[in-house]
């Protein structure tokens, strides 16, 4: 797939996996004790609330954020700046024989970066005579500069308030267990504003972002659930009156949100639910989304307090749950279920995704840090990017391989949401198994920059040259006809300007899809795009940003032809 996506891509992945790493780990916390507080429903049991993570002593002060990667007190950090170093080339010895800069030096050997930028604590250029030598780095210095202090703030080991979310059971160090319960569901008679993300999280009552950094942060954490969110909420802000929403998108979308919704003036509870389908929500290509914990997708279904939902991803880099992909063995992990071999049996042990369903055993939340170790310190975004890390599978996490066919897991996570991951080379090969109950009243597909436009990694035409993702057999070729036909909209995210803008014109190339699609939303901006820039580690000159831009199309409606068509055997008459 495209570089620039696997950058955006990877960095997600990398940026949760820190998430579940040790300084912020009473998040995941949370979300066990989130689970427990719908437990407690069903049982009095309260010994778990006695289990107090430690309170986060940071190591990094607000003022002490920035150090140069090759002398960061991380060493994750350090380990990008290692990488970094054996993938980059030094801009200026490669203007020398490239065609990306007008520098006009002689023709050496492009050496890698290694000297580090003393303003931004990247490794930038091969010298220090490079590096003054280039009048563009100055164009990047202070965003490379944001990013570090970023990096280093995540690790920080502060308190985060903004990775604290609505609905979420928390821990105060102050107080002596958890003991503050914010709002789940939004209330029916509070309007959520989808505007922006400063009101939506004013309106939603989440923590305030203090700090343009809290936004970046926050903004990154939640971009993907609140991108859906807000496309598909009644009050989003694309609409008919800005031109965002076409009067086609219109029909699509109060179809949709007839479901999602209740009817105007009946208050939108759980119990409005009832008799409702559920409403199906598919990934498609899920990467770093398909890792993001359970109770970050959660805040979904918050926005929606009268709808119930069904998340799948499904592609070739759906992370399953860790069980699924250790083949061996570990010598850090104590869980006797780990130990199952990977290959799935055909029969009912390989329902046994996380463990024995009738054991009462907690997940212990030490499993994340145990994740944690077995990985690589970093992983680059580069070309070929990896799958995310393998996600800690929660009680109720079952394997899905005899309902789908495929490496699958289903989680039903919260009383209005469940989350299903499909790991398949490509989705054609699981279509059959939902087209036939695909309804434009209930289902929706998003693909999150999934390089239409970009050429196949594998394919090529009888003359040997590339061919587009959207086109080729082996990614998006056989797909987009598909869900065009079901009438279904289809949200596609780009992570630049020029990102949106090469997938869509590759609409008008694929066959099966050039001709046969209506316009849903108009190719813009995402008021829920994240707003931090993310550094390709290949050339941190490339900087893009998570879900920057959103469309929508959906099959062509078919009856203005067919009427046509009637008529005109009418008047033949
Ligand atoms: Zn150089
Ligand atoms: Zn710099």
């Amino acid at each position: 797939m495209a570089f620039a996506l696997v950058c955006q891509r990877t960095t997600t992945a990398r940026y949760f996996g820190c998430i579940r790493s040790r300084p912020l780990r009473f998040h995941v916390a949370s979300s066990v004790a989130q689970r427990r507080t719908f437990l407690n429903i069903f049982r009095k049991k309260k010994t778990e609330d006695t289990k107090e993570p430690p309170e986060p002593i940071p190591l990094l002060s607000e003022d002490d954020l920035f150090h140069p990667y090759s002398r960061s007190p991380f060493p994750e950090v350090r380990a990008k700046g290692q990488t970094i170093s054996s993938m980059a080339p030094c801009p200026v010895c490669a203007s020398g024989n490239s065609h990306t800069h007008e520098h006009n030096h002689e023709k050496p050997k492009v050496k890698n970066v290694s000297f580090e930028c003393p303003d931004c604590g990247w490794p930038t250029h091969c010298s220090e005579e490079h590096w003054k030598a280039d009048k563009e780095h100055e164009k990047y210095c202070s965003r490379l500069r944001e990013a570090n202090e970023d990096e280093h703030d995540l690790r920080s080991g502060r308190r985060m308030p903004e990775f604290e979310l609505p609905g979420i059971k928390l821990f105060h160090p102050k107080y002596t267990c958890y003991s503050r319960v914010r709002t789940g569901p939004q209330g029916y008679e509070e309007a959520i504003s989808f505007a922006n993300w400063d009101v939506f999280w004013y309106t939603r009552g989440y923590n305030s972002m203090d700090s343009e950094r809290s936004r970046r942060h926050a903004s990154k954490l939640l971009t993907y659930p609140m991108t859906i969110g807000s496309v598909l909420h009644q009050h989003s802000s694309l609409m008919l009156n800005n031109q965002r929403l076409t009067p086609e998108g219109s029909r699509s979308m109060a179809a949709i949100r007839s479901t999602l919704h209740t009817e105007p003036g009946a208050p939108e509870t759980h119990e409005a639910s009832v008799g409702k389908p559920q409403v199906r929500i598919f990934i498609l290509g899920a990467r770093g989304e398909s890792s993001l914990p359970p109770h970050v997708w959660e805040q979904l279904g918050f926005l929606f307090p009268a709808a119930n939902f069904h998340l799948f991803f499904i592609g070739p880099q759906v992370a399953l749950p860790r069980e699924r992909q250790n083949t061996t063995p570990s010598p850090v992990n104590n869980d006797s279920t780990s130990t199952e071999p990977e290959t799935p049996a055909s029969d009912s042990t390989s329902d046994k995704i996380s463990g024995d369903p009738t054991s009462s055993k907690e997940i212990p939340d030490t499993e994340s840090t145990q994740i944690e170790a077995k990985k690589p310190l970093y992983t680059p975004n580069v070309y070929t990017p990896q799958t995310p890390a393998a996600i800690p599978p929660l009680k109720w996490t079952r394997s899905s391989l005899t309902r789908y066919g495929v490496p699958s897991y289903t989680t039903p996570y919260s009383y209005q949401m469940s989350l299903s991951g499909l790991q398949v080379d490509n989705y054609a090969d699981v279509h059959p198994l939902f087209e036939e109950t695909l309804d434009p009243y209930s289902d929706v597909f998003f693909f999150f920059a999934p390089g239409f436009g970009f050429p196949s990694p594998s394919y090529k035409d009888e003359a040997g040259q590339p061919v587009l993702q959207i086109s080729s057999p082996t990614e998006w070729g056989p797909v987009l006809p598909m869900l065009l036909a079901s009438k279904c909209p289809i949200f596609v995210t780009g992570f630049s300007p020029a990102d949106v803008e090469r997938d869509v014109r590759s609409l008008s190339t694929a066959p099966g899809v050039a001709g046969e699609f209506e316009w849903v939303v108009t190719p813009g901006p995402n008021p829920f795009g994240s707003e931090k820039w993310e550094v390709a580690d290949f050339d941190p000159r490339i900087m893009v940003k998570t879900n920057w831009g959103i469309w929508a199309i959906r099959g062509k409606s078919r009856d203005i032809q067919e009427r046509s068509f009637f008529s005109s055997l009418f008047s033949n008459n």
